[in-house]
């Protein structure tokens, strides 16, 4: 180990840094984050140091800098772009024991400053001891976007509990075992959507439960949304979820490449439902999900697109609610959003189209029970999801009730994905294309003028051509 990663307790500490410039900006801005008492000197000062300045924030000393300046300090920075002055600092700090960084010069540097992730109190440091800072920058954006932006609530809350907690475990392992249930368990999960208060409930509600209580794991569920198919299309919280699951529940809309995702010794369990062919009734899904989460189980109940956009997840979670089981709803990018992006149709344009409807499109005894002459409104864009068996209904009903038959409409198969393909004509040349053409499921249908706005818009074809 080149270096010893320590964090520096700075609060109203003399600190100095010489140069007035950019670099030296930032470096004033970290410690100005960590309370420590900034002089700067330098023949001039960037606008932000300046108003720093106004405000009472730093010291300023317009003049060149000079061996005593380094006396009684607890830390110095030189970010100039002259190189005698940067050695000076050095010198004068290093004969003192002071900790000194020269900006960009490791070899005068008795100390390195990290990339760092603040989740304040929680801070991430990554250091590759000057040899690539764009990797410790590429490493430091991987933590972001794993370390959840309200760490740093749930870390204080703990902190707030501290006390007590020591004072219901006496024993140190019980202490640890009840401070890991509380931080991977319900209560932090309820600080990170933002529920402090029902929080710090969970958190009191377990330190008075009774011993032979504390152990007994609880179980919760996590309805997901995980997106069209690309991966890339999670969300953070999404990821994060399903890789502290213990079981992951999903169907055929979630591809293979996200449910690769979740936790790789997490069991996976199949409740695909094919078309007029259901695999497991949705009776039974609900069902097993109270069933696994009471087990104890961190249940991922993974659908696909957004669980609240034609996708049963309103009746899942009834289940849950009714059994007790505490639960959370991830929303993901819906087919409908994915679609558009993926294939340059915009669902709202301000030229072409003021609304946009989601509709189902899926037939029950062959009918489609939907209101027509709702749908049939100038200016308006058309989502049908489940329509590719009924879209011969579509644009009958479509037609029957005004549309012109010209109006543009595009299929989407498997949006997204690598297998995406568009299919683009009119209301009256559709159902002989999907006749015509060998189409996989899922596929979406866009009806609207923005339709025609895709062969400007394509980035994404384009860009695989
Ligand atoms: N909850 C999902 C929709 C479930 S209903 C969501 O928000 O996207 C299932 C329908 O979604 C399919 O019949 C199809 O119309 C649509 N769908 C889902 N993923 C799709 C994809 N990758 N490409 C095209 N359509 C998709």
């Amino acid at each position: 180990m080149d270096f010893l990663p320590v964090f520096m307790n700075l609060q109203q500490r003399d600190c100095l840094i010489v140069g007035g410039g950019e670099v030296a900006t930032r470096k004033t801005s970290l410690l100005l984050d960590a309370h420590a008492k900034v002089t700067v000197i330098a023949p001039s000062l960037s606008d932000t140091m300046a108003e720093w300045l106004a405000t009472g924030k730093l010291t300023h000393e317009q003049r060149d800098f000079s061996a005593q300046d380094v006396q009684g300090k607890s830390l110095v920075i030189a970010a100039t772009d002259d190189e005698a002055v940067n050695l000076a600092v050095h010198t004068a700090a290093t004969a003192v024991n002071i900790p000194v960084n020269v900006v960009d010069n490791p070899d005068l540097c008795t100390f390195i400053m990290p990339s760092i992730v603040d989740r304040s109190p929680v801070i991430a440091a990554i250091s590759t001891g000057g040899a690539s800072p764009v990797l410790a920058r590429m490493i430091r954006s991987r933590l972001e976007s794993l370390l959840p932006s309200a760490y740093g609530r749930l870390a204080r809350m703990t902190a707030d509990f501290r006390e007590r907690v020591k004072a219901r475990f006496s024993n140190p392992t019980d202490r640890r075992l009840f401070w890991e249930r509380v931080l991977q368990g319900p209560a932090a999960e309820m600080v990170f959507a933002g529920r402090d208060s029902d929080a710090e409930i969970e958190i009191e509600n377990s330190l008075n439960a009774p011993d032979a209580e504390q152990a007994e794991n609880i179980g919760e569920v996590y309805l997901i949304g995980a997106g069209p198919g690309d991966p890339d299309l999670l969300t953070f919280r999404a990821l994060r979820l399903m890789q502290q699951a213990d079981v992951v529940v999903h169907d055929r809309l979630v591809s293979q490449q996200v449910i690769d995702l979740a936790r790789r010794d997490a069991e996976r369990i199949y409740v695909g439902k094919e078309r007029a062919n259901h695999a497991v009734p949705q009776e039974d899904i609900n069902h097993l999900l109270v069933r696994l989460a009471k087990e104890g189980k961190r249940v991922c109940r993974l659908k696909g697109g957004d669980p609240f956009i034609f996708g049963r997840g309103g009746e899942e979670i009834d289940t849950l609610v009714e059994e007790g089981v505490s639960f959370q709803v991830v929303p993901g990018i819906t087919a409908a959003s994915g679609a558009s992006s993926y294939t340059g149709i915009p669902l709202t344009h301000r030229d072409y189209s003021q609304s946009v409807v989601f509709a189902t499109g899926h037939l029950k005894n062959g009918m489609m029970d939907i209101n027509w002459p709702g749908l049939v409104q100038p200016n308006q864009t058309l989502v049908f999801y489940m329509g590719l068996v009924g879209v011969k209904t579509i644009c009958k009903e479509l037609i029957a009730h005004g549309m012109s038959k010209d109006m543009p409409m595009a299929l989407v198969q498997k949006a997204t994905t690598p297998e995406q393909r568009l299919f683009t004509g009119t209301l009256e040349s559709m159902p002989d294309i999907v006749e015509r053409e060998e189409i996989k499921a899922p596929t979406l249908i866009i009806v609207g003028e923005v339709v025609k706005l895709h062969e400007k818009l394509n980035w994404y074809n384009e860009s695989k051509a």
